[in-house]
């Protein structure tokens, strides 16, 4: 997605050989604009796979499944990582490490929101191992309900979640594929192939 390479590019911070930092229009600050974009693609690429439920963790997933939500007409979830006090114990519960808190939190959704009957679509801001992805896999299979897919805005292909991903038949879609961020500087997958087939 052009827009959304572009704003990589121009507004993100590689961090580290491993980290980008997009709180100008992603993780802090949300661009209105560019999110609606990101939700009609995702909308586009699964709008015929009878989706009935759009599944993120707070906080950084929400934006990009309110919209894709939207655009799919069905609800959409947000697994909690603190505990509130208006959740009872009626809950499905998963283990998460986290690859930028390099911490473990404990994931719930309320059993009253997912379903046996459900199709969920799987929406995260950035895939690097796999963990958050694997993590809301393991509230929907506790659910009984069918992951159909998983929509990443930002895929670090450098790192493993992919490959992990798909090796166990799980469709991925990324609206913008990392190949590295070397030498600070960020350089796309299809970019990449581009220039070794040069
Ligand atoms: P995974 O669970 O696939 O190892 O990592 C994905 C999760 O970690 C995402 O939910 C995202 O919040 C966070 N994350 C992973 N890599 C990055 C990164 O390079 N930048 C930011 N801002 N978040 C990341």
């Amino acid at each position: 997605m052009e827009s959304l390479k572009q704003a990589i590019r121009e507004r993100g911070n590689v961090l580290s050989d491993t980290v980008l930092k997009v709180d100008s229009f992603l993780n802090h600050q949300v661009d209105p604009k560019l999110i609606n974009e990101i939700g009609q693609a995702f909308a586009e690429r699964f709008k015929n796979e009878g989706i009935t439920k759009v599944l993120t963790i707070e906080s950084s997933g929400i934006a990009p499944s309110l919209v894709v939500a939207t655009h799919l007409g069905v609800p959409f979830i947000f697994a909690r990582k603190k505990k509130s006090l208006t959740m009872t114990d009626n809950v499905y519960r998963s283990q998460v490490y986290s690859f930028t808190k390099q911490e473990t939190n404990e994931i719930t959704v309320s059993k009253d929101l997912l379903h046996a009957d459900d199709r969920v679509l799987i929406i995260d801001d950035f895939l690097a191992n796999g963990q958050a992805a694997f993590g809301l896999c393991e509230i929907v299979e506790q659910a009984g309900a069918q992951v159909v897919g998983f929509g990443i805005v930002i895929e670090k292909s450098f790192q493993d979640g992919r490959k992990k991903l798909t090796d166990k038949g799980y469709r991925v879609e990324s609206l913008a594929r990392i190949q590295s961020f070397k030498n600070g500087t960020v350089q796309f997958v299809d970019e990449f192939v581009t220039q070794l087939s040069k």
